[in-house]
């Protein structure tokens, strides 16, 4: 059994990167594309185990070797793992330093491996600067040094980074594989897997924290629980909730998201009336308020309140007034008596 194995999904890319390995056809560099938390980096940190692993060839890799055990946990001294820096908002970075420290870094010859590989994660956060001095690189790479990036989206990078890498785009995971993956892998309860299966929208990665981490469905349960709030309240309980809300402008943009999707699971089951698409929902633990819902409030009220949402979460990223765009927000979401 190798350490392939523990990659879920994505079946078809670890072919590719095997193939390419096996046969001697090995890229300089790879662009591992895919939503957040999908599994970019773990297919890129598996790949240089692959490409280091002590084991014999057809057992690559093994996950026990040294090498193996060093990538595995971003220790060893010829896999580097940049990531771009995280500033106050959350927005990501990637510098033009950390890009010449690591090109220093790959010029020296390796220490003891096969392979130097450089795994730049979120290559999208670079800057104008670190991408073009970043292209000398890809340009002429040193000898016997393999280069993974992974982005969300090619489209995201200058062209002149995008073509000179082999891309992999990665899909999002259906619900039944990540279920799956949650109650034998990591035992989680089989009503809660189903749960982190749906909210998780195709990304293991997310639904592996919220299955470890509590408070994130807390979080969540929160989020739904001031929407509710919202829904059954009048033009001043929203007033009030608004103002309350804005006191923490930094957790609006997850709660939004929360709304978003509620709205999202709405419209779906409002435009699929009576049908049983429960499974394509991702607050599948809300369906018995949605349902009436579904049928009390128009087409027109529901597309309506999802789009104001995303209009706020798009506001909120230009730094409009806060207060302002929660309360727009909530005057526009139908009220109790329409219902
Ligand atoms: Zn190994």
């Amino acid at each position: 059994m190798s350490n392939w194995e523990q990659i879920v999904g994505h079946g078809w890319a670890v072919q590719m990167l095997a193939d390419g390995l096996a046969n001697d056809r090995l890229g300089h560099a790879y662009l591992i594309t895919g939503p957040e938390q999908v599994g970019k980096t773990t297919l890129a940190r598996t790949f240089a185990q692959a490409l280091n692993c002590e084991a014999s060839v057809g057992e690559r890799p093994c996950g026990h070797c040294r090498p193996c055990k060093l990538i595995g946990v971003d220790r060893h001294p010829d896999v580097k793992l940049v990531s771009p820096e995280v500033s106050g908002r959350g927005k990501l970075t990637l510098k033009i330093e950390t890009i010449r420290q690591l090109q220093q870094d790959l010029n020296l010859s390796a220490y003891e491996a096969r392979y130097k590989v450089a795994i730049l994660e979120r290559f999208d956060a670079a800057t104008i600067g670190a991408a073009n001095a970043f292209l000398k690189t890809l340009e002429e790479p040193p000898g016997k040094v393999v280069l993974l990036l992974t982005a969300t989206d090619a489209d995201m990078l200058l062209p002149t980074i995008s073509s000179r890498c082999r891309t992999l785009n990665l899909r999002p995971l259906s619900p039944d594989l990540i279920e799956q993956h949650l109650a034998t892998q990591l035992q989680v309860p089989a009503e809660k897997a189903t749960l982190l299966a749906h909210l998780a929208d195709g990304r293991l990665g997310w639904a592996i924290r919220a299955a470890k981490d509590e408070t994130i469905l807390q979080t969540r349960a929160e989020q739904l629980a001031y929407l509710h709030d919202a829904l059954a309240g009048q033009r001043a309980q929203r007033f009030a909730l608004a103002d309350k809300l804005a006191r923490k402008p930094e957790t609006l943009p997850s709660l939004l998201k929360t709304w978003l999707s509620w709205w999202r699971d709405l419209t779906l089951l409002n435009q699929r009336q009576g049908q049983p698409i429960s499974l394509m929902l991702t607050n599948v633990d809300e369906i018995e308020r949605l349902e009436p819902l579904a049928t009390a409030w128009n087409e027109l009220q529901i597309t309506g309140s999802l789009n104001q949402t995303n209009q706020a979460l798009w506001q909120l990223e230009r730094n409009a007034n806060t207060r302002l765009v929660l309360e727009n927000l909530l005057l526009l979401y139908p009220l109790p008596e329409s219902a």
